[in-house]
């Protein structure tokens, strides 16, 4: 920012400015007292984890409400990731991903002497572009692992279509995807494994925890073995498993939810319905397309910031919306890709790196008041006025 604009903003602020902190998302919290009553139970019942009362219907209350066949609850996304690598037997080799995504995706691929081999995403949905996935196959590679970025399903019939064709397994990172709908079915039901997570930013959450989904029993079985030490019995130890147990604490909080978790897509619906009302027409930003066929469940709302256009860079736009005490996220900046350990050259995936350097995900979340969307993409198309004025 030069120093004229920045006092022009500082300026817009000191009228607009929020006098608490905007984040861009807020844990979706049930009444306290639901979640205190379902520990009530445990607590008579002393039992605090390893396949608890709360931990069975949970995972029951989700296998119906996702509509999937195999559901394990995890202790977080990333651990859950990891055991899908492990049941499926995947170490030593190459596997392709795309660096636009969080760095957990990336990182557990080490922790199985994998290697990542970035495919570049499309422009429009963020997502691996499966017409660069083949030129990328090579006698190292292991599997596919494709991120539905912002909960917009991948190409997943193409993805499909490539792995049955060269006989690999793809693992969907859904951990932005729960409860997301493609023609009418759960987006979960692709792939050998998908991951959710339920992390405190993501739309159902129990604090920490995730899952793994799979159709197939043998690999639900595997993935329930090796959350668990693998042990199979007193004395036996079947495989050499890990602890992702999810406990009693998060699985109350995730049941908890669930009574609420309709309520809170209406509002998300809501929001990010201002949102696209007020800033579709804004010169420079590109909004995400909710394909028809997709349900959605307005996990994020990203804005594309085309510098030239709207005016001011993408970081300029973040630092600016600060001094509004609007707090936004650059995900994914930076790209996986730039990780010192899997360091590839710039220029190597060039939707990947414009995605990283011009997208914007603004605040949405269940308690966020409608008037402060309003109020927010108002100051967005003011920011932009007065950059291009
Ligand atoms: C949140 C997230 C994860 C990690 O999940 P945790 O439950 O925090 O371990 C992995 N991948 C993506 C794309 C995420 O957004």
């Amino acid at each position: 920012m030069d120093t004229a604009f920045e006092q022009q903003v500082r300026n817009m602020a000191a009228a607009m400015r929020f006098p608490e902190p905007v984040y861009v998302t807020r844990p979706n919290l049930p009444p306290l007292d639901t979640v205190t009553g379902m520990l009530a139970a445990a607590w008579e019942r002393q039992w605090l984890t390893n396949d608890g009362a709360l931990h069975r219907q949970l995972e029951d209350e989700l296998v119906r409400l996702l509509e999937v066949p195999h559901l394990s609850l995890f202790c977080n996304g990333t651990i859950a990731l990891l055991t899908a690598l492990e049941a499926l037997s995947l170490e030593d080799g190459e596997v392709i991903t795309t660096a636009f995504t969080f760095p957990a995706t990336v990182n557990v691929l080490h922790w199985h002497r994998l290697r990542p081999v970035f495919c570049d995403i499309q422009p429009d949905t963020y997502n691996l572009d499966p017409a660069g996935i083949e030129a990328l196959i090579g006698p190292d590679t292991k599997a596919i692992l494709p991120v539905h970025v912002y909960g917009t399903p991948c190409d997943v019939n193409a993805i499909n279509d490539i792995a049955d064709k060269h006989g690999l397994p793809v693992i969907y990172d859904a951990a932005h995807a729960f409860g997301v709908r493609l023609r009418g079915e759960s987006v979960l039901g692709h792939g050998n494994l998908s991951m959710l997570s339920f992390h405190a930013t993501k739309v159902f959450t129990t604090a920490e925890g995730g899952a793994l989904v799979t159709q197939d029993p043998e690999l639900h079985r595997r993935t329930c073995l090796l959350k668990n030490f693998g042990i199979t019995g007193e004395e036996s130890v079947e495989a050499p498993g890990l602890n992702g147990k999810m406990n009693e604490m998060q699985a109350a909080l995730g049941l908890a939810q669930l009574a609420g978790l309709d309520a809170n897509t209406d509002k998300r619906r809501c929001l990010d319905g201002i949102y696209r009302r007020l800033l579709k027409e804004e010169p420079g930003l590109v909004l995400l397309d909710l394909p028809s066929d997709v349900e959605p469940n307005y996990a994020y709302f990203p804005v594309r910031v085309r510098e030239d256009a709207f005016g001011m860079s993408r970081n300029t736009l973040y630092n600016a919306l600060k001094a509004f005490n609007i707090q936004c996220r650059k995900y994914f900046h930076p790209l996986c890709s730039t990780n010192p350990w899997c360091r590839l050259e710039t220029g190597a995936l060039p939707h990947s790196e414009a995605a990283a350097s011009e997208v914007l995900c603004l605040p949405i979340y269940g308690t966020l008041p409608e008037s402060w969307a309003e109020t927010i993409g108002t100051i967005i198309r003011s920011l932009g006025a007065l950059a291009r004025a």
